[in-house]
């Protein structure tokens, strides 16, 4: 908790800006594109009829008209598929085709069914299906379209197959002349490439992290990403117009099972690592990773080419089921550990809950079989992508995280707790390096051992805490009597060390006395008690000929303290090997 904290004073206030700047550009951005493309396309009137569920007769015999007579005439909204039975729908225009490009027939929600034509006077039959390879290139795979004769006339008759379904789902059956078909295509086109762009950068940049970091983290991201950007590439089908994927097609609504169950359980590892699940919620850590288990089932039995997959819907319901818990259980978690302080959790549900919202409305959607409207057939890639570009700026704030801990170990580790100035280790690592700074240079260098007086007599008559905070007041004052280059450090209990590069011995006995009468000027005040204090110093330095080590440096500093100590205290001498320096 008391990191977060840390993290959240650190953020600056031009960062966040810069991360909301970035949201509201993609939001905006999102918002223009699916705004350009919300232009509503003018279907053409349409008389739609039905044979009976199950009656499936021989496509001569339909196409020559024979059952005509056993069409029942229903509303357009009644369009569905048949459970359990293929079903046969004949579709004729109000009046007819005049428009100058040709009249076409565009299926929406077939999902991954197989939809066969059949056009009065037409020989040809005609079967498309979502997963097929070498589909008319002109148009984009979002609805399957058919291209109808430029003299269709009115009362002219259209029969479509429809297969047996495992849920009677709703479909739409509409005609559009060809021009405006186009321009609303390319539309959706721009819009679901733009949303698969984004997905795309987010994983280039999540795998770029995770190869150069090695943080498994990163890895969770992928591994969550990849199979969600999959999906967004299945589900619009643009997948199956890329080099090489012949093998998917056999798979069919299978292939969106298997990532939608991959992506599930690398979420899951995400989100315990991301937010710190185990350090801050361990149970509900613990609920999280149990509920990845079944998607390994999930995508296992997706895979095999299961002779129920065809009749029942037990795969997808139990697995839009299953995504609704985990939702439930991720989100319950993410909110336990923003609440218990968590910045990281804070950016997972900004950028979860618009993504679960809309996958929740779409499984809802798949699960009551009602039509998939436009705001929400845009609404779910937008929000994937919005959310990976949100979770990447959360990585981005959690390696700044780790790296302001690292540094704050490194520094913590130099430091002296009680005082805050320098330690014995970091001392003695800034002496060698300014001897060979000193030595490369030909410059002088001075050390002084300082100590203070009677400190023992102090903390009898004070006490320990006195004491402690007179060593504090003691490092202020010295230290306010330094330069930038300059370093003070504790040597242990009352003992300080003052290293003074390029500093040679008149300068460095002006510094150590400065020293001397600033702490015997005014008595310190610990605890509003006043002690008179004062210190001894013994002033060494580099002086070319004997100095070597600087623990002979300090050595030589020591042993002029113990001659200032016997000369009465209070007081600062020189080693006479630095004094005898030219
Ligand atoms: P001298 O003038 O000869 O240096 O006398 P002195 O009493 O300062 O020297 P001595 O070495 O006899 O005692 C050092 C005292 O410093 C002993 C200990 O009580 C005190 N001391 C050492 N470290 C700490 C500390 O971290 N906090 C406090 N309060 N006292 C400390
Ligand atoms: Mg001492
Ligand atoms: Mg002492």
């Amino acid at each position: 908790m008391r990191r977060n904290i840390h993290v959240m004073s650190g953020i600056t206030i031009k960062r966040l800006l810069a991360g909301l700047a970035t949201l509201a550009l993609l939001v905006t951005a999102q918002g223009a594109l699916v705004h350009v493309h919300a232009g509503e396309l003018e279907a053409v009137r349409l008389r739609y009829a039905a044979l009976p569920a199950g009656v499936d007769p021989a496509a001569a015999a339909v196409r020559a008209g024979r059952l005509d007579a056993a069409f029942q005439p229903l509303s357009e909204d009644a369009l569905r598929f048949a459970q359990g039975a293929a079903r046969w729908y004949r579709l004729r225009l109000d009046s007819d085709w005049r428009a100058h490009s040709a009249p076409l027939l565009v299926i929406r929600n077939a999902r991954f069914q197989p939809v066969t034509l059949y056009a009065a006077g037409d020989p040809r039959e005609q079967a498309q299906e979502h997963a097929q390879s070498g589909r008319d290139a002109r148009f984009s795979r979002r609805a399957l379209v058919f291209e109808l004769p430029r003299d269709l006339r009115a009362g002219q008759s259209l029969y479509l197959r429809m297969p047996a379904s495992t849920k009677p789902r709703p479909f739409s059956a509409r005609v559009y002349p060809e021009e405006a078909y186009h321009v609303d295509d390319v539309g959706w086109v721009r819009v679901m490439t733009f949303f698969e762009s984004v997905q795309f950068t987010m994983i280039l940049v999540g795998l770029t992290l995770w190869l150069a970091l090695r943080d498994r983290l990163y890895g969770y991201f992928v591994g969550y990403l990849v199979p969600q950007f999959f999906y967004l590439l299945i589900a619009s089908g643009d997948m199956y117009s890329l080099p090489g994927t012949g093998w998917l097609e056999p798979l069919g609504i299978r292939a969106l099972w298997f990532v939608a169950a991959l992506s599930t359980p690398f979420a899951l590892s995400f989100i315990i690592e991301f937010c710190e699940m185990r350090r801050i919620a361990p149970r509900l850590a613990r609920v999280l990773s149990w509920l990845r288990w079944p998607w390994a089932v999930l995508a296992l039995t997706s895979l095999l080419p299961l002779a129920w997959h065809a009749h029942n819907s037990l795969q997808p319901d139990v697995g839009n089921a299953l995504f609704l818990l985990c939702s439930l259980a991720a989100i319950v978690a993410v909110i336990v550990a923003w609440r218990r302080g968590s910045v990281a959790a804070g950016v997972f549900l900004l950028a979860w809950i618009p993504q679960s919202i809309f996958t929740a409305l779409r499984a809802l959607q798949l699960l009551l079989q009602l039509p998939l409207p436009g705001w929400l057939e845009f609404g779910l890639p937008a929000a994937l992508a919005l959310s990976s570009l949100v979770l990447t700026l959360g990585l981005g704030l959690s390696t700044l995280q780790a790296r302001r801990e690292r540094d704050d170990a490194r520094d913590e580790a130099r430091r002296d707790p009680l005082t805050g100035v320098h330690n014995r280790r970091a001392l003695m690592a800034r002496i060698a390096e300014a001897l060979t700074e000193a030595r490369q240079q030909h410059a002088p260098l001075s050390l002084i051992f300082l100590d203070l007086d009677h400190f023992k007599a102090i903390n009898d008559r004070h006490g320990h805490l006195i004491g402690d905070a007179c060593l504090r007041i003691l490092a202020e004052r010295v230290q306010s009597e330094l330069r930038p280059g300059d370093t003070l450090a504790r040597w242990g209990g009352e003992e300080f060390v003052v290293l003074l590069p390029a500093t040679a011995l008149g300068e460095a006995t002006l510094i150590g006395e400065r020293i001397r009468r600033r702490v015997e000027a005014d008595p310190f005040i610990a605890s509003g008690v006043a002690v008179a204090i004062t210190v001894s110093l013994g002033l060494s330095g580099h002086t070319r000929a004997t100095i070597e080590s600087p623990e002979q440096l300090i050595e030589q500093a020591d042993a002029a303290l113990y001659r200032a100590k016997a000369a009465g205290r209070n007081r600062l001498i020189v080693h006479p090997a630095f004094a005898a320096v030219p």
